[in-house]
C-alpha cells in the first residue's frame, strides 16, 4: 500500500495505514547503499575506532537532523584494538587472516620464517612444536619463529620463541581436527604470567603450511591498542510526556572483517527510515532512538549509555526498548524476542522485566497481520537490549538469524535454503549489499514502524502508562502462534562462543 512519495514528504504519518504506506524498500535501501559506500572508502568496514564508523556516524546524523529529530553524540570510553597483519613475502606472496593474542607484544617485523619442530604429516598428534626450550636449539635469532598449536600453553610456546631471539611468532593451527584447522588464536597468560616483549599473531592450519615452506619470508605487525573515544547518535522526537520514554536502537558498528550491512545495517537502515518518515508526528510519548557503537567490541556503547542513565536516575524514564540487530538476513527466519519463554527459557542469570512478554506480543500481532510466520528466539541479552533489561527496563526485538543453519523444516515454512546458514556472511568480509533478504528488510520495517507508532502513543500494555489509542480503523489481531523449532539465541551480533577462543590457552 505504497503511497506517492510526494505525500509521504508532506504529510504526518498518525496512522498505521499512512506509516506503513510511507515506508519502501527502496526508502530503506538509499541508506544501506550510504552504509556500503561507507565502507567501500574506509578499508571495507564501519567497526568501532575505524573512520568508517566515524562517517557513519556523520551520515546518520545528517539524515536526523534534516528530518528534524534533535541528535545528541553520546561519548563513551573506547580502546581501538588495530587489526594484525600477517603477509607472506617469498617465496611465494599472501595476505593472510590473523589475530593477536592476548598478552602479545607490538612490532613492526620482516624476516626469514623458521619453523619449530612442526608437524605437517598426518595424523598430526600430538605435536609438541615449541613446548621445549630444546626446540630452538640453533634458531636463528631475528628470525620469526612458526610455531604449531598442541600439547602445551600458548605462552610457552611463545616465552620459548622470544629467549631464543625470535622477532615475531606465529602460532598456527595443529591441523589435526576440523575443529583445530581455522584461524586459531587465545591467550599467552597461563602458566605464563608476563605479556611478551614481541609481537605473537594467529594462522590457520592451511596459512601455517604455506609459512612453512623454506626461504619463506613473512611480514608481521601487532600495533598497540590506544583510546579513541567514541559516540552513540541518540536522537529525540519530543513527545506531550516527556517523562514517558520509548526507546528503539540499532547498533552501528560492523566487525573490522567486513562493512556490516545485514549486522547490522539493516537494523540502523530500518530504524532510520522510519525516523524519517515519522519526523512530523506529534507522539504523546517522547521518541528516542539509538544507533549504538561498539556492539560488536562487547555492548560498549549501549553499556556506557545505560550506565549513565543510572547515574543521573532518568533510566525510570524509558518505558520500555526495542532492539534491531540483524533484520534481514539472506537465509532468515522471522523471530521474535521470547518474552514469555513459550519456546525457549533465558539463560541463567538474564532477567525478562515484567512487560517484556507485552513487546513479545506486539510483534506476534504484527507478524499475523501481516500473515508471516514467526517464531522465538531465546531471549539471550547478546545484543544491546542487554544493559536495558538488567536494569529493569522491558525490552523485546526482532531477529532473522546469525550463524545457525536453517533446517528443512524451516525451509518448508519461510522457503530459502535447509543446510545453509540464516547469514552465511556473519561477521565475515561478504556481508554486503548483496548479503540481505529484500523481503524481509520490507516486512520487518513494516513491523518495527508499527511497534514504535503503537508505544508513540501509548505504552500502558507495558508499563500501564495510559497514552491515546492510535488513530485510524486497522487493529492487529491476537498472535497467531510460533511455527517452526528454532536452536538460535537472540540477539545477533555477538556469536554464542564470542569469548570461547579467546579463553582457550592451549
Ligand atoms: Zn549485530
Amino acid at each position: 500500500m505504497a503511497a506517492p512519495p510526494q505525500a509521504c514528504e508532506t504529510r504526518t504519518n498518525n496512522t498505521y495505514e499512512k506509516l506503513l504506506g510511507c515506508l519502501t524498500v527502496d526508502g530503506v535501501m538509499e541508506h544501506q547503499e550510504a552504509f556500503q559506500a561507507i565502507a567501500d572508502a574506509n578499508d571495507g568496514n564501519r567497526a568501532a575506532g575505524t573512520s568508517g564508523y566515524t562517517e557513519s556516524v556523520a551520515y546518520v546524523v545528517e539524515t536526523l537532523e534534516a528530518a528534524g529529530w534533535n541528535v545528541e553524540l553520546d561519548e563513551f570510553d573506547f580502546t581501538y584494538v588495530p587489526p594484525p597483519l600477517l603477509e607472506q613475502l617469498a617465496p611465494i606472496a599472501g595476505v593472510y587472516e590473523s589475530a593477536v593474542f592476548t598478552g602479545t607484544g607490538y612490532g613492526d617485523v620482516t624476516a626469514n620464517v623458521v619453523p619449530v619442530d612442526i608437524v605437517t604429516a598426518l595424523p598430526r598428534d600430538p605435536v609438541t612444536s615449541g613446548c621445549e626450550a630444546a626446540d630452538f636449539a640453533g634458531f636463528p635469532v631475528g628470525s620469526i619463529a612458526l610455531v604449531q598449536r598442541g600439547t602445551c600453553e600458548f605462552g610457552i610456546k611463545a616465552i620459548n620463541a622470544q629467549n631464543a631471539g625470535a622477532s615475531a611468532v606465529i602460532i598456527f593451527n595443529q591441523g589435526n581436527t576440523e575443529l583445530r584447522s581455522g584461524l586459531v588464536t587465545g591467550t599467552l597468560f597461563g602458566a605464563n604470567q608476563q605479556p611478551l616483549a614481541i609481537p605473537v599473531v594467529g594462522a590457520s592450519f592451511a596459512d601455517g603450511v604455506a609459512l612453512s615452506q623454506p626461504g619463506s619470508v613473512a611480514h608481521v605487525v601487532v600495533s598497540s591498542p590506544e583510546s579513541r573515544p567514541q559516540v552513540n547518535v541518540i536522537a529525540e522526537l519530543p513527545g506531550t510526556n516527556d517523562e514517558n520514554v520509548v526507546m528503539a536502537g540499532a547498533h552501528l558498528d560492523s566487525v573490522q572483517a567486513g562493512p556490516g550491512i545485514n549486522d547490522n545495517g539493516s537494523g540502523s537502515s530500518a530504524l532510520l527510515e522510519i525516523a524519517q518518515q515519522i519526523s512530523k508526528l506529534q507522539p504523546e510519548n517522547t521518541l528516542r532512538f539509538a544507533w549504538w557503537g561498539a556492539e560488536e567490541s562487547g555492548l560498549l556503547g549501549s553499556r556506557a549509555y545505560v550506565d549513565q542513565q543510572v547515574a543521573e536516575g532518568t533510566l525510570d524514564e524509558v518505558a520500555l526498548y526495542l532492539n534491531f540487530d540483524m533484520v534481514a538476513s539472506p537465509n532468515y527466519i522471522f523471530m521474535v524476542y521470547d518474552g514469555d519463554e513459550s519456546g525457549w527459557d533465558a539463560p541463567a542469570g538474564v532477567p525478562i522485566p515484567e512487560g517484556s512478554i507485552q513487546i513479545e506480543d506486539l510483534f506476534e500481532s504484527y507478524y499475523t497481520w501481516a500473515g508471516v510466520p514467526y517464531d522465538d528466539a531465546q531471549f539471550s541479552g547478546r545484543s544491546d537490549y542487554q544493559a536495558f533489561i538488567l536494569n529493569g527496563v522491558p525490552a523485546g526485538g526482532l531477529f532473522t538469524g546469525a550463524e545457525v543453519v536453517k533446517t528443512a523444516e524451516q525451509a518448508a515454512i519461510w522457503g530459502g535454503t535447509a543446510g545453509a546458514q540464516y547469514d552465511p556472511c556473519y561477521h565475515l568480509a561478504c556481508d554486503t549489499i548483496d548479503n540481505l533478504a529484500l523481503d524481509a528488510l520490507d516486512v520487518n520495517t513494516d513491523a518495527i514502524a508499527a511497534a514504535v507508532l503503537t508505544y508513540a502513543y501509548s505504552t500502558e500494555a507495558v508499563n500501564g502508562v495510559v497514552g491515546k489509542k492510535v488513530p485510524g480503523k486497522l487493529a492487529f489481531p491476537a498472535p497467531a502462534g510460533p511455527e517452526g523449532t528454532v536452536n538460535q539465541p537472540g540477539g545477533g551480533g555477538l556469536s554464542p562462543d564470542h569469548d570461547h577462543e579467546h579463553g582457550d590457552i592451549d
